[in-house]
């Protein structure tokens, strides 16, 4: 068992592309609040997403609230439970074509959980066809009130009980995914799936991650 393990214990990924794919996400941001937003403040459709892009770009991915829609939903004063939003297009989550045949392969030897920095409740209609798998799930905002940083991944490893070294993250943000990880001592992957970086530790697809661990490929093996 040890030999296909290689000490990894566990196997976690990051959610928003990495195993669904960005269009939900889109759905909500750019699409049902700046509708929203265009009915309470009765302008077109275009000038409000205009704006509320502008609102978005303003706060920015390193503010917790860029990230929280009850945030939002309150900034841009609207009158709709974050639960409506949510579940108008939970139908139109799209899980990419690795994610099954890699998790089918990868629960045989090891334990797999998820660690998003979105907050809880997207985790929910995202997880719906993916939730057998995962034998826990962190949601960086919800759990720790910070981004996905070296804290957050040194905090999930002492939770685990294990060694930061036996858990590998896998992710596609360059940052929050790979650096954070790996500055925690965590062993990771970048996944890049528009194909454009070459270092060593980057994945162009998930079914790449079987082959690394295999071949010993990871961070703590140079
Ligand atoms: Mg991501």
């Amino acid at each position: 068992m040890d030999k296909v393990r290689n000490g990894l214990r566990f196997i976690s990924f990051d959610l928003d592309g990495t195993l669904v794919d960005l269009e939900y996400n889109d759905l909500i941001w750019f699409k049902e609040i700046p509708e929203l937003v265009a009915q309470k403040k009765q302008i077109s459709f275009n000038e409000s997403r205009q704006w509320v892009k502008e609102e978005y770009n303003k706060l920015g991915e390193h503010n917790l609230d860029w990230y929280d829609i009850k945030y939002w939903i309150s900034y841009f004063g609207l009158e709709v439970s974050y639960q409506t939003i949510l579940n108008k297009y939970a139908s139109e989550v799209k899980i990419f074509a690795d994610v099954f045949p890699t998790l089918d392969e990868l629960k045989k030897d090891f334990e797999l959980i998820i660690i998003t920095a979105m907050p809880r409740e997207f985790l929910t209609p995202k997880i719906k066809k993916l939730e057998n798998y995962f034998s826990l799930t962190f949601s960086a905002l919800t759990d720790f009130k910070k981004l996905k940083s070296s804290t957050v991944y040194s905090k999930i490893s002492t939770i685990l009980k294990v060694d930061p070294e036996q858990i590998l993250h896998i992710g596609d943000h360059w940052e929050f995914d790979y650096c954070s990880a790996r500055q925690a001592g965590l062993q990771a992957l970048y996944l890049d799936r528009s194909k454009t970086r070459k270092e060593k530790e980057v994945i162009y697809n998930l079914e790449e991650i079987k082959i690394k661990i295999k071949d010993k490929d990871l961070n703590s093996f140079k």
